[in-house]
């Protein structure tokens, strides 16, 4: 007799694991089905969690090497043991991947370990290491997530020439990193090793970083991270990587051709974006269709072409974060359930782990210049900030944009010390509909770098106090 349940979802990333847990909450019986021996996917295992732990424990040293003086604290050059701080980030992936562990088990969903493969509605295969088996449902979930985009010709082996994953835990700090790609993985992982010691250079296609952000903001974002001593070629393609001797050969040209240049590296960090993970999922032999660029072709309501089928985060088109995936996780339990799941797309915010921070959300400028859309802009900057003065945090500003007419908020940009944390005040108030007037009249604590928030909003009516 095969195992019969409500809903199977494949996939235990942020998309999956939630999921799975709203719809235990619901009332459903639900099994997962993941292929790697942990819980946690992408985020827990080898993206979120130990990047932000890595970007943690060496903004620490850089701090301990460079700024306690500063502040009249003497304690000498620090030393660095990698292998203890790769210790470090371990236990912290391990510490979150057991607690998806306790929830499952909580919630009383039956996880079975092996590839699965869809069949046709209502039925999974699990292909384990003891074998294969097949499980009924009334609901599939596809939250198989994404992998790494490769570029033709560049060999990947995970110790020189490296993915995120392999940049995760190099076992030396290498004397020159070569990034490719300026994006968020890349000048997140690249501020890591620069850190602990390494000389990297950045190259990148587009004549800017981080493309989508704000550009006012990476610009900034990008001067900044120049001081720091993190080196740009932009407008520059990588053609070739080459092993010689003990090194590596990188061959850049500019984006439109041209003369050719080859760099040295040590190891070099592709991270030029990921790609949505379908493999072994049966996907064409189901019936299930994908868009134009091979994600799962999904509905308003996460629905696949196939009837009770059904497909979320990094698969499907949309940011790949891991808060939009478990948003949409709990989003299709809900409507599986035949309640009103629903994910308002306009308030995701997106945080880049820096020193400083970077974070926003809603629209940029340019967005809404190409919507036509009548806009004010407040800007405030961090060295009117009490808080920031007193700490020396005084790099960035926040920028607010709100509609012309009815002043409600669009979008905010923040570049600073603890951006991550305080853009969600923002996204708040634009789930409320809000507006920088509402903003602007909420009391704010004071000594706090959220103040900087609230004078920005003041300033969209040019009544910014500290400005
Ligand atoms: P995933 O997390 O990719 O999980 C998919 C799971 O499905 C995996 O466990 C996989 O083994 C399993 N699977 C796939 N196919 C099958 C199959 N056929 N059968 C069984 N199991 C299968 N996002 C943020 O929001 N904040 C961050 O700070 C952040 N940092 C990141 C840092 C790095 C280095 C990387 C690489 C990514 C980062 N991300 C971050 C992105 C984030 O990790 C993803 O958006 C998120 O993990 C997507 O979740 P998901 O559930 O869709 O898929
Ligand atoms: P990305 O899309 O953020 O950046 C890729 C960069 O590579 C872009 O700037 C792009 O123009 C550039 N590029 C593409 N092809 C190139 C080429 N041939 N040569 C040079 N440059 C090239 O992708 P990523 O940094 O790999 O991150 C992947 C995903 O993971 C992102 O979608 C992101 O949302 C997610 N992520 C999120 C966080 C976070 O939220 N803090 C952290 C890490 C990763």
């Amino acid at each position: 007799m095969a195992d019969s349940f409500d809903l199977v979802v494949i996939g235990t990333g942020p998309g999956g694991y939630v999921c799975a847990i709203r719809a235990a909450q619901l009332g459903m019986k639900v099994a997962v089905v993941e292929k790697n021996p942990t819980f946690g996917g992408t985020c827990l295992n080898i993206g979120c969690i130990p990047s932000k732990a890595l970007l943690h424990a060496s903004e620490e040293f850089e701090k301990a090497a460079h700024h306690l003086s500063e502040l009249g604290i003497d304690i000498g050059a620090p030393k660095l043991d990698l292998a203890r701080l790769m210790a470090f980030k371990d236990e912290g992936v391990e510490g979150n991947v057991k607690g998806v562990e306790f929830l499952m088990k909580k919630n009383k969903i039956t996880p079975f370990q092996g590839v699965g493969r869809i069949l046709g509605a209502g039925k999974v295969e699990v292909a384990g290491e003891n074998g294969t088996q097949t499980i009924d449902t009334k609901a599939i979930v596809i939250a198989t997530g994404s992998d790494v985009a490769r570029l033709p010709g560049i060999d990947i082996d995970e110790k020189d020439i490296v993915t995120s994953t392999g940049a995760l835990s190099l076992e030396k700090v290498p004397e020159k990193l070569l990034v490719i790609g300026a994006g968020i993985i890349g000048l997140e992982l690249g501020s890591v090793w620069r850190r602990l010691g390494a000389q990297v250079i950045v190259v990148e296609f587009l004549d800017r970083i981080t493309p989508g952000m704000d550009a006012e903001i990476a610009k900034n974002f990008q001067r900044i991270l120049k001081k720091q001593g993190m080196e740009f070629l932009l407008s520059t393609k990588v053609t070739k990587v080459e092993k010689q001797g003990q090194g590596l050969k990188v061959t850049t040209e500019p984006a439109k051709g041209g003369e050719p240049k080859v760099l040295d590296a040590d190891v070099v960090l592709v991270a030029v974006g990921r790609v949505p993970y379908t493999e072994g999922l049966g996907l064409e032999e189901a019936g299930i269709r994908r868009d134009n660029k091979g994600r799962v072709d999904v509905d308003e309501h996460f629905q696949t072409s196939m009837p009770g089928i059904y497909a979320i985060g990094d698969v499907i088109r949309g940011p790949m974060l891991a808060h939009k995936g478990e948003d949409e996780g709990v989003a299709v339990a809900e409507i599986i359930a035949g309640k009103a799941g629903h994910v308002n797309y306009d308030v995701i915010p997106n945080v880049i782990y820096t020193s400083p921070e970077l974070a926003s959300v809603g629209k940029t400028e340019e967005e809404l210049k190409e919507a036509g859309v009548a806009y004010k802009v407040g800007k405030f900057p961090f060295t009117a900030n009490g808080r920031a003065k007193a700490n020396k945090t005084t790099e960035g500003f926040v920028k607010f944009l709100a509609d012309a007419k009815t002043d409600r908020v669009l979008g905010c940009h923040i570049i600073g010390a603890n951006a991550g944390e305080m853009i969600h005040e923002v996204a708040v108030l634009m789930e409320f509909g809000g507006s920088s007037e509402d903003l602007a009249r909420t009391c704010h604590a004071h000594p706090t770098l959220s103040e900087a928030v609230k004078e920005a909003a003041l300033s969209v009516e040019n009544r910014a106090i500290h400005m």
